[in-house]
């Protein structure tokens, strides 16, 4: 029997069907009143870049952002859309999955993050942002412990979504 992984602060599963209109709309509002608290300027093509991210739960390349752009007929140099995802990584609405090397939305960029921790599925490429206390604080006193200062911290965790173990199943 597969035990269920409780998902904690999971505003919605991005492994199961749901109304994804509605995290795009949301992502795109508190973007927009991010940048506005803290003046920064959400130009056209970092918002552009900020919906293709949104587009699905799927981690997405620069490269793809490069040629959606391209098929858009925007077709900005690379370092524009280079420079576009380091400020929407700044900003904090987007974070960087290093084993995909590709981005997704932040599902929460109003609050300040202690720790991401991503629940990466290899198969479909969709990943979930979770925020864990707990995991932030074992982590805290393993760092105090080694007397350790952290910078960032980040926890990528690979494997199968239960959509994609299911489907394989039913094979
Ligand atoms: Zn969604
Ligand atoms: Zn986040
Ligand atoms: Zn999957």
């Amino acid at each position: 029997m597969r035990t269920v992984t409780p998902m904690p602060k999971l505003a919605s599963n991005p492994f199961k069907k749901h109304q994804h209109s509605q995290c795009i709309r949301d992502a795109l509002h508190s973007a927009e009143g991010l940048c506005k608290k803290n003046g920064f300027r959400l130009s056209n093509v970092r918002k552009r870049v900020l919906e293709l991210i949104w587009e699905s739960h799927q981690a997405l390349g620069a490269y793809a952002i490069l040629e959606q752009l391209g098929k858009e007929g925007v077709k900005p140099a690379p370092p524009t859309v280079y420079r576009a995802l380091d400020f929407l990584l700044e900003a904090g609405l987007v974070h960087r999955i290093n084993s995909l090397n590709a981005y997704i939305g932040c599902n929460h960029p109003k609050d300040s993050h202690h720790g991401s921790y991503f629940l990466i599925c290899q198969h479909c490429h969709i990943v979930a942002e979770i925020h864990d206390k707990r995991i932030d604080e074992e982590v805290a006193s393993l760092a105090e412990r080694e007397r350790f200062s952290i910078s960032e911290r980040a926890l990528e965790i690979s494997g199968t979504c239960q959509h994609c173990q299911e489907t394989q199943h039913a094979r």
